[in-house]
């Protein structure tokens, strides 16, 4: 079957909760994929930074096919020997003392809004169903009821009403309103360090200093959802660390699972995720030897090949090489490491037509809202080959224009 034989079918038998490019991919090996004609393509989105460690890398492949021939679920009922592996290197790796571990990144927010509420009216002594969280304007954490009751996108909300309440918006990048919206019932403040999916914007320099600070005056959790920017992607480990801040509890996802499954995790000290006693929740595939294999070797390889160094070097390299492109369509190049947002005048007639463009040439990236081009590949890439994606870049803007 062609491209064109498998998005017929898509388009017939699966729900259209998608507006994909029309690239068929069958194959990929490190930064480059392929379709099903044999064309070749440059990964400049890289699942939305699930592929951190490029396509199929070979150990974290070998890890998981390993432990595939050994052991893939026995649930939490009895315990398995990846687990505690994975829950210590992980706190090794980030300096927290607990980790709870689930598969997609929505549920694992839940899971840090459950362990708010909890420590809301077991520690900070909220009220009984009185726990408020504060969130910021243009935030995505996910897909579910909850994740949705407190984003300000009516795409995301529009007919799937009632919402859970308890949730507290402020404008991102303002802790003065982050102050004000504080009461005694305020369990935490959640946010992303960047907000990537409303465009790679980048709070104010200080505002997540100044808003841990404001936290921790008022005795609130700092929750950093760092699904998207943790793990390198920004040339930190997390994003949060460019303001030297630690939060209470960082949400993770994404290249936690190498691109290969999906994995989640909260991590948190004993004094907050220690909250939870037997029963009170949990997730039938959470911690499972697969995922926690999985994740094990994408950390190892995160470590070992220096992918937090190299997003800093080639996103520096890069964001300089961007920011010389000459458009007048192009408003501004804005990026930390290599999540890169291109943001463009609303006469440039939007991203989408730029990354259909791109794709023709070899490059595939994805727009985030209407008009800002998001630039994130594998965080193994090359100056050499990033020289390629900007040859290509180049030449669009110039046909474009
Ligand atoms: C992707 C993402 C999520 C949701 O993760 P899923 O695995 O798609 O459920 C939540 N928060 C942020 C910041 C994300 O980028």
């Amino acid at each position: 079957m062609d491209s064109q034989d498998l998005i017929r079918l898509e388009d017939i038998y699966g729900a259209h909760n998608y507006h994909p490019l029309d690239v068929v991919i069958s194959k990929a090996q490190g930064i480059w994929m392929h379709d099903v004609e044999g064309r070749k393509y440059l990964d400049f989105l890289s699942a939305y930074s699930a592929v951190n460690q490029g396509h199929r890398h070979p150990r974290i492949v070998r890890a998981l096919v390993d432990q595939a021939r050994k052991l893939t679920l026995t649930s939490r009922a009895f315990r398995n020997d990846q687990w505690p592996l994975l829950a210590k290197e992980v706190c090794d790796m980030t300096g927290y003392t607990m980790v709870l571990p689930m598969n997609s990144g929505a549920e694992a927010v839940e899971t840090a809004v459950k362990t708010a509420r909890k420590w809301a009216y077991q520690k900070k002594g909220v009220p009984q169903d009185k726990a408020e969280i504060i969130a910021c304007a243009n935030n995505f954490h996910g897909r579910t009821v909850t994740a949705i009751s407190f984003s300000t996108e009516p795409l995301y909300r529009q007919d799937f009403g009632p919402f859970t309440p308890g949730f507290t918006i402020v404008p991102f990048g303002d802790a003065e309103a982050l102050e004000k919206a504080i009461t005694p019932n305020t369990a935490a403040f959640l946010v992303e360090p960047i907000q990537a999916e409303a465009g790679i914007l980048i709070p104010p320099e200080g505002f997540l200093r100044r808003a841990a600070e404001i936290c921790k005056a008022n005795n609130v959790l700092f929750i950093a959802d760092e699904i998207q920017t943790g793990l390198g992607r920004t040339g930190r480990l997390f994003a949060c660390e460019a303001e030297g801040i630690r939060p209470d509890m960082v949400v993770i996802g994404k290249s936690l699972g190498g691109g290969c499954y999906p994995v989640s995790a909260v991590l948190a000290d004993r004094e907050l995720l220690g909250v939870f006693k037997p029963g009170e929740h949990g997730s039938t595939f959470g911690g499972n030897p697969l995922a926690c294999a999985v994740a094990r070797e994408s950390l190892k390889v995160i470590r070992e090949d220096k992918l937090v160094e190299n997003a800093a070097e080639r996103g520096a390299y890069f964001m300089d090489k961007l920011r010389r492109v000459r458009s007048r369509f192009i408003k501004e190049v804005r990026g930390r490491g290599l999540l890169i947002g291109v943001e463009l005048h609303p006469e440039a007639g939007g991203a989408r037509r730029f990354c259909e463009e791109l794709m023709k040439e070899g490059l595939l990236c994805k727009e985030t809202h209407d008009n800002v081009i998001r630039f994130a590949p594998p965080l193994t890439i090359r100056d050499k080959d990033l020289n390629w994606a900007l040859k290509r870049i180049k030449s669009v803007f110039r046909r474009l224009a």
